[in-house]
């Protein structure tokens, strides 16, 4: 473990995935970003294949460019699959948000599924709890908001348990197998969301049963704001969706301009409107990056990197009120430390005015996200450094207590 600064700069002069780093764009070396799991940064491919598909696809092809642009949702999303979900192709599609991706895939469990209960936890991301009790809401459905989803029991009612792998404040990395298997005893369907896994903690989809799931990627897989989410629904499965949106990317033959809505083949059916091509552009090179860095590699640096925050906030946590609430063990932690203190919000924005970037979330946790790709150990060292000088002089008392938009 790193308690000097030179033990940090020594694991980052033998990181194997040190050149990974100028891959992206770093405007400001003497930025410590620490919020990849809200914004990744830019890949610096991104940057030039975003400018020739605006060039050349768009400026010189013009409509002609569809001919191969309509593909996109369904490669990029078998490439995405294939590198970091561990899918084989036709059942990842990439488009939309995550949120309606949540809301379309939770109909299509329900129609699948023998119970109706829709479950869910109250810790889950706000979307996906809202977008959760409008769909049980719309069906008449009963929905159960548990405390614990590490603990979830099936009812035989069950017929939709969604919980995010990584719990978007805490950290905290959730068993999908165990959980899965006992949403399957019951006869029930797991829809996972991955948004703060994908991109940086190995999965095994196909291994694991999964029967559906969705994900953002402009977290760790650095394909910009906005950039569209995926949805996996395995093989067995699709062909019994009607899709709750039934639009024209995802009929049968969308030119055709008929009458009728006819689902298209497989997963394909979940396309809604006209693709953003150039966000796929962004997802597709944010997958290839991660993947020649490898899944395994990045998630032992992510693990190496959070050990070090932890270490260094214990050493300062019992004086300055500041308690990791992050689960120790690797295999049941994501890519982020969450820290609890009662003025989090009032540090988080001291953190900022000294170019250390962590976020807030409410009420009380400060969250510091290393993201492997492109954070060095000398930066996780330093902003943890920078963290205990706030927390000893009491510079953060001095910033507003009252909350802005917080991102
Ligand atoms: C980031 C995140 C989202 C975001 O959903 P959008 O539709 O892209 O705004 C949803 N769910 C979880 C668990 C997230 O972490």
């Amino acid at each position: 473990m790193a308690a000097t600064r030179t033990e940090a700069e020594a694991l980052d002069a033998t990181d194997p995935l040190r050149w990974l780093r100028d891959e992206f764009v770093i405007a400001n070396d003497g930025l410590i970003y620490l919020d990849g799991n809200s914004l990744g940064r830019l890949p610096r491919r991104t940057e030039r294949r975003l400018s020739s598909v605006v060039t050349e696809g768009w400026g010189s092809g013009l409509v002609s460019s569809w001919d191969s642009w309509v593909k996109d949702p369904t490669d990029v999303g078998d490439r995405l699959g294939a590198a970091l979900l561990g899918v084989s192709g036709g059942q990842t599609v990439v488009g939309d948000s995550t949120t309606i991706n949540l809301f379309k895939l939770a109909h299509a469990a329900l129609d699948a599924a023998r119970g109706q209960g829709v479950v869910t936890d109250r810790g889950n991301f706000p979307t996906d709890r809202y977008v959760l009790a409008a769909v049980a809401r719309a069906r008449g459905a009963d929905l159960r908001v548990v405390d614990d989803p590490s603990i979830y029991e099936p009812r035989e009612s069950d017929g939709l348990v969604s919980f995010s792998a990584v719990d978007y404040r805490t950290g905290a990395l959730l068993d999908m197998n165990d959980i899965t298997e006992r949403a399957h005893r019951v006869g029930a369907l797991a829809l996972w969301d991955l948004s703060h896994a994908v991109g940086v903690v190995p999965l095994d989809l196909d291994a694991l049963g999964v029967d559906m799931a969705v994900g953002c990627t402009y977290k760790y897989l650095n394909a910009g704001p906005g950039a569209p989410a995926f949805a996996y629904v395995r093989h067995d499965l699709q062909a019994a969706i009607d899709p709750v949106i039934p639009g024209w990317f995802g009929h049968a033959d969308r030119f055709a301009m008929g009458p009728d809505y006819v689902p298209g083949p497989g997963v394909a059916r979940l396309l809604t409107g006209t693709p953003d091509v150039l966000g796929l552009a962004a997802v597709d090179e944010g997958l290839r990056l991660l993947s020649e860095a490898g899944l395994g590699a990045l998630r032992r640096k992510s693990l190496a990197l959070t050990d070090l925050v932890m270490a260094m906030v214990d050493v300062i946590g019992p004086e300055f009120g500041l308690d990791v609430v992050t689960p120790r063990q690797p295999e049941h932690r994501g890519a982020h430390v969450s820290v609890r203190h009662p003025q989090a919000w009032e540090i988080c924005q001291a953190l900022r005015a000294r170019n250390v970037v962590p976020d807030f979330r409410e009420p009380d946790l400060l969250r510091m996200c290393p993201a492997p790709a492109y954070t060095r150990f000398v930066d996780a060292w330093d902003g943890v450094r920078v963290l205990g000088e706030v927390v000893s002089s009491g510079a953060h008392r001095s910033f507003p207590t009252d909350r802005r938009p917080v991102t």
